[in-house]
């Protein structure tokens, strides 16, 4: 383990887990394991919070451990559990909510933008979400939170949450720092390149899932949207060849305009083959590994179990001092 940083993330064991997720996000996690203290958690609770099966739920909680632990995250070397195991998230919740503004949550673009998707009910709990995103993070006290860029305005919260619990109650409570991709913070929907890439909405044809085969991840690259031009570059009205520039960046490695200059005075076709072996190349190895991984669920149980544990010791000291500090239960000896 390197460094003093400590990093936290969630994300959640709904649907299926999409190459956004994986460039924003899990790219993200797996580095941060030698950065710092990574502390990572599939957040079941907030799943609960739009319409779900609960059977369903259950069988994404392992394919959402198996990607994650497919990906590169190692038990052993990091601290890997699933939400609902440790209440003390929510209690926290609650005791936060207690510093959280009303009216600033009534301002959460997701809030807005998933309550207008909802066909039944628009639950208090998505409305609560980010109160329990924030107690997720301040829980362990993290430094850093790893994020694509849609989390900015949760991040902003649980940071103004820390601070005025910290300015009410003494300074019990870290003030964590977002943390984004330079490149790749938001992918896009291939077919709709003006919206980001989600679980949970926008079109499947758009949608590349870390487990697609690679013939689907091909037909999909190859189908993107783009413009009527002919130039591999960057720019606002080139929202489908930015997106695929993005992509093909961050799997090289190497910045953006180094991609525009090997592209320079290649058709898009030629381009868009590239960037479609580029990502079946990617995502490949972490679709084998899946596939080795996934039919275990009883070692998958014990992983998790295990890092609840782990989660349990620094969540349930953080719990302490916040109590004491609120005047909630007996006072500590
Ligand atoms: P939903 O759209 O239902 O919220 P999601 O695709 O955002 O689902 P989450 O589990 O909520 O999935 O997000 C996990 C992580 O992936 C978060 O850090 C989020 O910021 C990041 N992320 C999600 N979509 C993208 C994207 N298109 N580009 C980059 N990062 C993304
Ligand atoms: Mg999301």
């Amino acid at each position: 383990m390197a460094g003093n940083e400590r990093i936290f993330s969630g994300i959640q064991p709904t649907g299926r887990k999409h190459l956004g997720n994986y460039i924003g996000a899990i790219r993200q996690y797996v580095e941060g394991q030698d950065r710092g203290e990574g502390i990572y958690c599939i957040v079941d609770l907030h799943a609960t919070t739009v319409q779900y099966d609960p059977a369903e739920l259950r069988e994404r909680m392992y394919d959402t451990t198996a990607i994650l632990i497919a990906a590169g995250l190692d038990p052993e070397r990091c601290i890997l559990f699933r939400q609902s195991d440790v209440k003390e998230h929510t209690e926290l919740s609650w005791l936060l909510s207690a510093v959280t503004a009303w009216g600033d949550l009534n301002r959460m673009h997701q809030f807005k933008e998933k309550s207008e998707q909802q066909r039944e009910l628009v639950s208090a709990g998505l409305f609560f979400y980010p109160v329990l995103m924030a107690a997720d993070v301040l829980a362990y006290r993290a430094t850093e939170v790893p994020v694509g860029d849609d989390q900015r305005q949760h991040v902003e919260l649980m940071r103004d949450v820390a601070e005025r619990f910290n300015a009410r109650f003494g300074e019990i409570l870290v003030v964590p720092d977002g943390r984004y991709p330079e490149v790749g913070a938001r992918i896009m929907n291939l077919q709709e390149p003006t919206s980001r890439m989600s679980t949970t909405y926008g079109s499947e044809q758009g949608t590349v899932y870390i487990l697609d085969e690679a013939e689907a991840v091909r037909k999909k690259v190859r189908s993107a949207v783009t413009d009527s031009g002919t130039e591999v570059r960057r720019g606002s009205d080139k929202a489908g060849i930015t997106n695929l520039i993005d992509i093909l960046s961050v799997i090289r490695d190497v910045p953006p305009g180094e991609i525009e200059s090997e592209f320079e005075g290649s058709g898009y076709g030629d381009f868009k083959g590239a960037v479609a072996d580029a990502v079946v190349n990617y995502l490949g190895p972490v679709r084998e590994r899946y596939a080795e991984l996934r039919p275990d669920e009883s070692a998958i149980d014990e992983k998790l179990a295990a890092g609840a544990e782990k989660a349990r010791a620094i969540a349930s000291d953080t719990l302490a001092d916040v109590r004491e500090a609120m005047g909630i239960g007996p006072a500590r000896g």
